[in-house]
Parts: structure tokens; sequence; C-alpha cells
């Protein structure tokens, strides 16, 4: 049991290809192009939150860099690999906090200079397609022509928010989301390198909160046993975890925000974030019951609800006020 808090997903991020769950087909290619030495100089890593794309890229910056790459793992004996400096050849970017013309500007700046440590500069840039229009501008020229030392890997969640040119530059592979039984097995192996205690139903419970994502499956696993404590992790514990906060108050919300009662939906949306749910949760819940409500009766209203709560991630992801974010969204679905 953790008496420090530490969270699983960063503690058993995957260090090899072999250890990356559920993206087979794309760590094989990766593994196979390096060894042959066939190595691209953009990559455009496209898939939903949690699927493993970052991973995958620092585990690729490693892997080119290693003089003895074999096999599908780095040798852990050359120069590279016993390396304490390696950030000075391996860059991440994170376009969401980092969105301006600077950032590239600086980027392709350092592009020009050869690596320190290994073969090559790896840039790794995160959610790429929130670089702003001028700073694709500036990033396009590097893309286009990097220098022979030079790989750009590009994440992003949302592929259809690149331009056309930005794509056709790049090789792209399509993370998929990772199945029910993959995500078991990650949430199987994570407890028992923990020492917890959690029976099959338990870990079934907890991978489908994952919907896909290692990294949300991780996230609440990480909840549940530290609710759990040295008490083994039961599918009725999951159910107080969650508790509080059945199905029921997002069913209970939507039939509101459907009758357009304002003072109602207020005092459900209050009582929803005055309960220990994330807000992730509290979306998924929300948008959940939305779609069951739509697809029983659709109705202009509920389309425009689905719209507002579906816009609303990464504004939740990132805002000082998600509760007032919202209330602001049900209220508009409402028609108020
Ligand atoms: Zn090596």
């Amino acid at each position: 049991m953790n008496t420090e808090v530490k969270s699983f997903y960063r503690v058993y991020r995957p260090k090899s290809f072999g250890e990356v769950v559920g993206q087979d087909f794309i760590t094989k290619t990766l593994s196979n192009q390096i060894m042959a030495g066939k190595i691209g100089h953009a990559y455009l890593f496209c898939g939903t939150r949690g699927t493993g794309k970052t991973s995958v890229a620092k585990i690729m910056a490693n892997a080119v860099n290693c003089e003895n790459f074999h096999d599908g793992k780095v040798c852990g004996k050359c120069a590279w690999c016993q390396s304490t400096n390696k950030s000075m050849d391996i860059f991440e970017i994170d376009a969401a906090s980092n969105n301006g013309v600077d950032a590239v500007r600086d980027l392709i700046e350092s592009v020009k200079y050869p690596p320190v440590v290994g073969k090559y500069k790896v840039y790794i840039i995160d959610e790429v397609h929130m670089f702003s229009g001028s700073a694709f501008n500036a990033l396009l020229k590097t893309l286009e022509e990097p220098p022979a030392h030079v790989i750009f890997i590009l994440a992003t969640t949302e592929p259809h928010k690149l331009l056309p040119t930005v794509q056709s530059r790049c090789l792209r592979f399509n993370f998929q989301n990772v199945s029910l039984s993959n995500l078991e097995k990650v949430i199987a192996g994570v407890f028992k390198k923990e020492k917890l205690t959690a029976d099959a139903a338990a870990i079934t419970a907890i991978a489908k909160e994952g919907q896909g994502s290692v990294r949300d499956a991780l996230s609440f696993a990480d909840t549940v046993a530290a609710y759990c404590g040295n008490e083994p992790i039961t599918v009725e514990a999951i159910n107080r975890v969650v508790g509080g906060l059945d199905a029921q108050i997002f069913h209970d919300l939507v039939q509101q925000i459907a009758a357009g009662d304002v003072k109602t939906v207020r005092a459900t949306v209050t009582k929803i974030f005055n309960s220990a749910t994330s807000t992730a949760r509290i979306l998924k819940g929300t948008l959940a019951a939305i779609k069951d409500a739509y697809v029983a009766q659709p109705t202009p209203r509920l389309a425009t609800a689905l719209r507002m709560f579906a816009n609303l991630e990464m504004t939740l992801k990132y805002a000082t006020d998600p509760h007032g974010y919202f209330e602001t969204a049900a209220l508009v679905a409402c028609g108020a």
C-alpha cells in the first residue's frame, strides 16, 4: 500500500515497445523501421487520450539513439543508454500551454544544432493541434526539410484540426482505444506489483471506467486504491467511490434540462459538484444521460445540450472554475 501520493499512470508508464499495451501494429512497425535504419523525420501519432502516444514517442526517442537497438529493445549499455544528459537531445513541447510563435521560433533555432549525446535530436510535440496558425506556418518549412539529425513526433487527439500540409509531411499512426481485456491486464499487473488485493469483478469494473484509455483506467484505480487502504478492492467499494452519485442524478439533470426548469437545474448542478466526483466523471455521466435521452426521443433541445457538453471537455480540463462552466452550459441548454 502506498503512503505517498504517486499516480499509477506515471509510475507504470511503459519503458519499452514490448510494454506498450494494445498498439502492437504501431510498436512492431516502429521497431522494424529503427532496426532497418529506415527512420522517418516526421511522425504523427493520433488517438484519444491515454492510449500511449506520448509513451511511445519517448520510447522511440531512446530507441533511435541507442547504438545497439536490437529485438525491439535498447541495449542499456551504449553511451546513449548510460547517459544522464538525454534531455539535451530529447525535447518535449506541450502545444496546449505553448501555442505561440515564440515557442516554434526557439524550436526552429535549436533544430540547426547537432545532437549533443546521441545521433538524433527528437522533438515531441504534444497536443500539436493547439498550435496557432502562425505557429504552424513557422513550423511547416522545418517539417518539410528537417536536418538529417532531427526527428519530429507530433501527437494529437484531434488530427482533423491539423492542416493537410502538416499531415502530408508526416508518417501517420492511429492509436487504437485499448480493449477492455487489455485494460484489465494492465490494472491486474499494477495491483500485483503494488501488492493490492482485488477480485476479478472489481478489476473489470475499474477497466470499464477507463473507456479505452489506460490513463483514465489507472487514475480511477488510484482513487479506488486510496479509498480502500488496506482493505481488499471490491465492486462494493468501487460503487461507494463512484457513489453518492449514481447514474440517476444525471438522468434527473437531463430531464430538468429538457423541461427547461432553470431553478431545479441549478440546484442539481450544485448537488453534483458538491459530491467528491471528478469533473471528468461528471461530464461523462452527463453525456451518457443526454445520449440515452436523445436516442429515446430526439429533440432540438437535447441536441443543443449534447453539443454544449461535448464541447466542454477541454475547457473543464483546464478551467479554474469547472462548476461555473458546467452550470453555464446547462443553463444555455435549458434555453435560459
Ligand atoms: Zn543502447
